[in-house]
């Protein structure tokens, strides 16, 4: 009998709905990079939440910022300013450039803002269509999957939001030849996350610069996953674009962020250039949530210990740390290739990833799944290099 057939069911999984499929594990409690699960075995966590805990667990800055902001308010809606949401949008302008801050929730609901930006803006000339490129992930909504250049989150859910075309990741003349006289934007990840950890290559992202500049459409950058630090620049087309001159001054026209920006809290934002920040005039989008004074002061905590602790840095050095290793692990013929940068990191593996990641799992070593054959690692910006060790340490007894 196999250990999955004989394995206790998990008292009440019954009662949730099945989207996500069987979940190994019930988890506790956390500390920092490791997590505890209802048996009290302790695991190495590398998967953050899904590139979301950028603090690690139970972080005391983001315990502190909860307490004291829900002294004062949780939530107030809209229809009035707050301080925290006031700070968190002065906070992003500052750490991208000139422009305005549009908040939500999650990342979904972040690219639904840079579509309905597109939507808008080529509302004017009678331009609809929206460029994406193959494998991408941009969210579960109507929208995102529409978006997503991947068949099996559209499957089943037709009719999609029409105007949608995809092409080839990383190649500036599919796009060329996809761009027409109906194109309001283009639409990519810095580096595509649920694919496998691909970045996009710095000729790309000039080209596509300079390619929608001239055809008169939108860059629109969903760095929900590569952004907030992770890479260890703020946005990922910093890292990517740090070697190349011809990128000085490159911006995208709206970026969408959400994941480690909250560092577990739910929230989201876009920030969009100066020049369309006029788009989105009143009563022509919102949110009853998004920009509330809790999740607003707990991002600002996080980017606070961030800076303040160098944080940034220290997942950059981690990173390039990580690459090397894994990169000189390839010799065992399993690990096929080593792709990313800072705490978004993707191992391709030969042969079967989720076999892979159950035995890592079994060693205290949680992994997170992307694309077909690859693993991801995620850890929190202020991992230690001593844990990262131990979980090369595992990953080397499992090889
Ligand atoms: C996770 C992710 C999303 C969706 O974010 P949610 O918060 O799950 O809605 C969108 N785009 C990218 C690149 C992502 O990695």
């Amino acid at each position: 009998m196999s250990s999955s057939a004989i394995k206790n069911p998990v008292f009440g999984a019954q009662y949730i709905a099945p989207t996500y499929g069987e979940r190994p594990l019930t988890l506790v409690k956390g500390q920092g990079s490791w997590v505890w699960d209802d048996s009290g075995n302790e695991f190495l966590d590398f998967t953050g939440g899904i590139a979301v805990n950028a603090l690690g667990h139970a972080h005391p800055v983001i315990q502190r910022a909860l307490q004291r902001q829900s002294e004062k308010l949780i939530h107030v809606s809209n229809l009035f300013y707050n301080e925290p949401q006031l700070k968190l949008a002065q906070k992003l302008v500052n750490l991208t450039g000139p422009g305005s801050v549009f908040f939500c929730n999650s990342g979904a609901e972040a690219n639904e803002v840079l579509i309905k930006l597109a939507r808008k803006t080529g509302a004017n000339s009678g331009n609809s269509e929206i460029i994406t490129a193959d494998g991408s992930f941009h969210g579960r909504t109507y929208g995102g999957i529409s978006a997503t250049g991947q068949q099996k989150v559209k499957t089943g859910f037709e009719p999609l939001l029409p105007g949608f075309k995809h092409v080839p990741f990383n190649n500036l003349g599919a796009v060329e030849r996809a761009i027409n006289e109906k194109t309001a934007a283009v639409m990519i990840e810095g580096i595509q996350g649920e694919a496998g950890i691909i970045p996009a290559s710095s000729e790309y992202l000039v080209g596509l610069r300079k390619l929608t500049h001239d055809k008169n459409c939108l860059l629109l950058w969903d760095g929900v996953q590569c952004g907030a630090f992770r890479t260890g620049t703020f946005q990922s087309y910093e890292r990517i674009l740090e070697e190349n001159p011809a990128a000085a001054n490159f911006y995208p026209d709206a970026i969408a962020m959400a994941k480690s920006m909250g560092g577990g809290m739910p929230v989201g934002a876009v920030w969009i250039h100066e020049d369309l920040k006029d788009i989105l005039g009143p009563g022509s989008h919102g949110s009853t949530y998004g920009g509330n004074p809790l999740a607003c002061s707990v991002a600002l905590a996080v980017f606070h210990e961030i800076e303040e602790k160098a944080l940034n840095k220290n997942i950059r050095n981690i990173g390039d740390f990580l690459v090397s290793e894994l990169t000189s692990l390839k010799d065992h013929g399993k690990i096929q290739d080593v792709r990313g940068f800072g705490g978004l990191i993707g191992m391709e593996v030969l042969g079967d990833a989720a076999e892979l990641r159950s035995r890592l799992l079994s060693k205290g070593l949680l992994l997170a799944p992307a694309g077909r054959n690859t693993l991801r690692w995620l850890p929190p910006f202020n991992v230690s290099q001593n844990e990262i060790e131990q979980g090369l340490g595992k990953l080397r007894k499992v090889l």
